[in-house]
C-alpha cells in the first residue's frame, strides 16, 4: 500500500515517482504537505530565491480555423464575417511596441505568435513572416504556433513534418510553445476537440523539433472531460518525451476556462464546475514532483489570477511565465483577470511574494 510518507522519502532523495504514487496523491488530503514535496523539487533545481520572469507579447495573427474545438471560444469559421488575418504591418508595430518596453537585448523579447488553423496560410506565408521579423527584430526571440498548427502547415504545403519544421527554423522561428497539448489522451480529444491532432502527433512535433536542436515547452488544459488518470498518463508522457530528447524546457498548467465555449454549453459532457485554485496547486505540485525532468515550472497567472499565481510559487513553480501584452485567446473564454501585467506589477507581485525578480530569455538563461 502506498504511504504518503513512502513518497516523501523518494523526493526528497531525489528517487522518481511512479504513477501510481502521483495517482495517490490527487487522492491525498492534505495539498499543502504536497506542496512541500514540491517546493523541496523547486529547491534542489532553483536553490536562490528568485523567480524569473520574461517580457513578452502574444500575437494572435489570425482568427480563422476550421478545427472548432469544443472547448475554445477564439476561434471563427473560415468564411465567417468575424475571421482575420492581421496584416504585417500590424505586427510589426505590435513587435515594435513590445521592444519598447524591453530594449534592444538580442533575443531578450518574447513574441509568442499563434493563431487557428487557417486554410489560406502554407508555408511560404510563415517562412516570409518569420524571416522579415527575424532580420528586422534581432531583439526578438520568437516563440511561435502549436503542433497544431505545424501539423497543419505540414500538411496544406504537403511537407514531410522534419522538412517543415526545418524550414520555419531556418526562416527564423526560434522555438514552440507547447500548446495544443490540452490532455495528452486520445479518448479526452476525441470528445473535446475531435478534429484536433491526435496525442502520438503532439509528442512527434516536438520530438522532431528537440532532433533538429529546438526548445518547446509542455503545457496541461485539464478541468475538462479528463479523469485523474488521464493526468497522470498526460504526465507520464510528458516525462518520457524529454527522457528521450530533452528539449524541453518549461511545463505549464492551466485549467479549462468555458465561457462562450460549446464544451461549456453541454452538459452531458461538461459538469459545470471551473476547476478551483485549489486543484491548481495540488495539479501544479504533483507535476513539480513527477516532472524531474523539467527544468522550469511556470506560473498561468492569466488563468489563476497574480494571487494564486503568488502561492504557487510555494508549490513548485519558479517562473511568472511572461508579461503577454495582448493576451487574447484565453482572455476570449472569459477569464476574469486580463491578459496584459505590466513589468513592474510582475516584479511587485513577486518581491511581494518573497522573492528577487530576475529577467530571464525564452531559454531560460539570466539577463542582467
Ligand atoms: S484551440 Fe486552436 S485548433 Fe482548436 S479551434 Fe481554437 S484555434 Fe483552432
Amino acid at each position: 500500500m502506498i504511504e504518503f510518507k513512502d513518497i516523501a522519502q523518494k523526493v526528497t532523495s531525489g528517487e522518481r515517482i511512479t504513477t501510481e504514487d502521483a495517482r495517490f496523491l490527487f487522492d491525498y488530503p492534505n495539498v499543502a504537505e504536497i506542496g512541500l514535496l514540491a517546493d523541496h523539487v523547486r529547491r534542489r533545481l532553483h536553490p536562490e530565491d528568485r523567480v524569473t520572469y520574461n517580457i513578452g507579447r502574444n500575437i494572435n495573427y489570425t482568427n480563422v480555423c476550421w478545427v472548432k474545438c469544443d472547448f475554445c471560444a477564439f476561434y471563427r469559421p473560415p468564411g465567417s464575417s468575424e475571421g482575420w488575418t492581421i496584416p504585417k504591418a500590424q505586427i510589426f508595430e505590435k513587435i515594435e511596441e513590445l521592444v519598447a518596453v524591453g530594449g534592444d537585448v538580442e533575443r531578450a523579447n518574447e513574441i509568442l505568435m499563434q493563431g487557428g488553423l487557417n486554410p489560406k496560410l502554407r508555408i511560404d506565408y510563415y517562412e516570409d513572416l518569420f524571416s522579415s521579423i527575424r532580420d528586422r527584430f534581432p531583439q526578438v526571440h520568437q516563440h511561435c504556433l502549436s503542433a497544431t498548427e505545424i501539423l497543419y502547415i505540414a500538411h496544406i504545403s504537403k511537407l514531410s513534418l522534419e522538412d517543415c519544421i526545418r524550414r520555419l527554423r531556418d526562416a527564423g522561428l526560434d522555438s514552440i510553445p507547447g500548446a495544443g497539448a490540452e490532455i495528452l489522451s486520445d479518448e479526452v480529444r476525441d470528445v473535446i476537440g475531435f478534429r484536433k491532432d491526435r496525442t502520438h502527433e503532439w509528442l512527434e512535433v516536438h520530438r522532431v523539433a528537440h532532433q533538429l536542436g529546438m526548445h518547446t515547452t509542455a503545457t496541461m488544459m485539464y478541468g475538462h472531460v479528463e479523469t485523474i488518470d488521464h493526468r497522470v498518463e498526460h504526465l507520464d508522457l510528458v516525462r518520457d518525451l524529454q527522457d528521450e530528447s530533452g528539449g524541453l524546457t518549461a511545463f505549464i498548467a492551466w485549467n479549462f476556462q468555458p465561457d462562450s465555449t460549446d464544451l461549456a454549453a453541454d452538459e452531458n459532457r461538461w459538469g459545470g464546475k471551473k476547476a478551483t485554485g485549489y486543484d491548481y496547486l495540488r495539479t501544479i505540485a504533483i507535476a513539480r514532483c513527477f516532472l524531474d525532468n523539467v527544468h522550469s515550472f511556470q506560473a498561468s497567472w492569466v488563468t489563476q489570477g497574480p494571487k494564486v499565481a503568488q502561492i504557487s510559487l510555494k508549490y513548485g513553480v519558479n517562473d511568472f511565465g511572461s508579461t503577454m501584452m495582448e493576451e487574447n485567446v484565453v482572455s476570449a473564454a472569459g477569464t476574469s483577470h486580463t491578459g496584459e501585467m505590466t513589468l513592474q506589477e510582475m516584479e511587485r507581485l513577486i518581491r511581494d511574494a518573497g522573492y528577487d525578480p530576475v529577467r530571464r530569455n525564452t531559454r531560460y538563461d539570466i539577463l542582467n
